[in-house]
């Protein structure tokens, strides 16, 4: 390497570093890399050699940004390279797909509409200074990203544009504030209703005996909501706590539901429903956490019993056959669930009709608890329905 390269790489480094105190991690490792290696992969300027350090001459390079093009053609994000005019000197085959293709040597325009985009660019053009925005491609799908673009100065000049797809991130934030709003709702909705008895008690119905009975008993449900409710929120949040960690405990899946239908014996009854058990007299063993896999199926053999009465008989079913996956079905005969809700059942408080579950006593979240402590055990939920057909619940691990 020559000294000249030697300054050059230095120069680079130190941009690398600028452009990683500057910036996120991502953008300043392709940004910064892209900066630091230019000196390297482009061409030098010809200079006057000193007399004890004659230099061959460079080989003629017909295409300098070679190197750059191969490093970025396999990166998922799409990257331009542009020169200072804005024309698009390469595109990756990621930015094809995301913006569609442009000839080199046409401007960025033509494939970038986004007018803050076009104005981060405009700038750093004018500037030599790095920009970023964040910009919402409205095809083929929404998609969110945010925009870079950074000089690269070494013996040629350039701009990397790049983008980050932070649709995922952006739709993650949106549902945390869908599910604080929401959670805030349920909450709000039974502490009306008790701050309006406690007035009614300490008003108009101060001396009123009967009132006071049955006033207290409205109060006791909606206390009793509220903590189910809790109960069903510190759940979910204690399963996202270990959502990556698989559990590892053997765990005879034939007595678990053996118990866990002698425990819904009672409400069974009350609901005129008879739950029927197949289960296999031989152990069938799944991976699992004992506690979590019973919440599993009281939900669903709950859900099925309330949601399933009219049917009155829900059949249980453990299929453990060589070659197939273990399968748990929880099958009811009651009016099945409307096609279009079916996918939307394990969201949180998602319920196909708020006035039956509330009726039942239902927090809307057990479908989604369901779906967290599956998706921990590597099992899957699919489940079936027919409107007049009941609806069938197979867990399969
Ligand atoms: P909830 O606490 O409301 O029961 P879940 O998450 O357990 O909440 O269920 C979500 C919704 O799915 C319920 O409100 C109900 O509308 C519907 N659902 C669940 N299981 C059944 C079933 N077996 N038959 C009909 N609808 C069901």
């Amino acid at each position: 390497m020559t000294w000249r390269r030697g300054i050059h790489l230095l120069t680079g480094l130190a941009a690398f570093i600028l452009v990683l105190a500057m910036s996120g991690p991502i953008w300043a490792a392709v940004a910064g890399g892209v900066v630091a290696l230019a000196p390297i992969l482009l061409p030098e300027r010809r200079s006057v050699a000193p007399a004890a350090d004659i230099i061959p001459p460079a080989p003629p390079e017909t295409d300098p940004l070679g190197m750059v093009r191969s490093a970025f053609a396999n990166f998922d994000s799409p990257v331009f390279l542009l020169d200072d005019e804005g024309n698009v000197l390469y595109q990756n085959p990621a930015a094809a797909h995301a913006f569609g293709s442009v000839q080199n040597g046409q401007h960025v325009s033509a494939r970038i509409r986004q007018p803050a985009a076009l104005d981060m660019i405009r700038e750093a053009l004018a500037t030599g200074k790095s920009g970023s925005v964040e910009i919402v491609t409205p095809m083929p799908a929404e998609n969110v990203y945010m925009a870079r673009i950074v000089r690269a100065v070494g013996n040629a000049d350039f701009f990397v544009l790049i983008f980050r797809d932070i649709s995922e991130t952006r739709r993650i934030d949106r549902m945390r504030t869908d599910f604080v709003a929401n959670a805030s709702h349920e909450l709000r909705t039974p502490l009306a209703s008790l701050r309006g008895f406690i007035e009614t008690l300490q008003g108009p119905a101060r001396n009123d005996q009967r009132a006071h009975e049955k006033f207290l008993g409205i109060m006791a449900e909606q206390v009793t909501r509220m903590s189910r409710l809790v109960d069903d929120l510190m759940s979910l949040s204690r399963l996202e706590l270990k959502a990556k960690v698989a559990p590892d405990v053997a765990v005879d899946l034939a007595p678990l539901i053996g118990s866990v239908c002698d425990a819904l014996a009672p409400l069974a009854d009350d609901l005129g429903v008879e739950i029927i058990q197949n289960v296999p007299d031989e152990p069938v063993l799944v991976a699992g956490d004992r506690d979590e896999l019973t919440q599993v199926f009281e939900n669903l053999i709950e859900n099925a019993c309330k949601y399933g009465q009219e049917g009155k008989r829900v059949e249980v079913t453990l299929s453990a056959s060589k070659g197939h996956p273990v399968e748990v079905s929880v099958r009811d005969h009651g009016p099945g669930i409307p096609e279009e809700h079916v996918p939307r059942l394990t969201e949180r408080f998602y319920r196909v009709n708020v006035e039956s579950s509330l009726s039942k006593k239902g927090t809307g979240l057990g479908l989604a608890i369901v779906k967290h402590i599956l998706t921990r055990h590597r099992a899957r939920l699919v489940i079936r329905s027919e409107v007049g057909d009941g609806s069938t619940f197979t867990v399969r691990f």
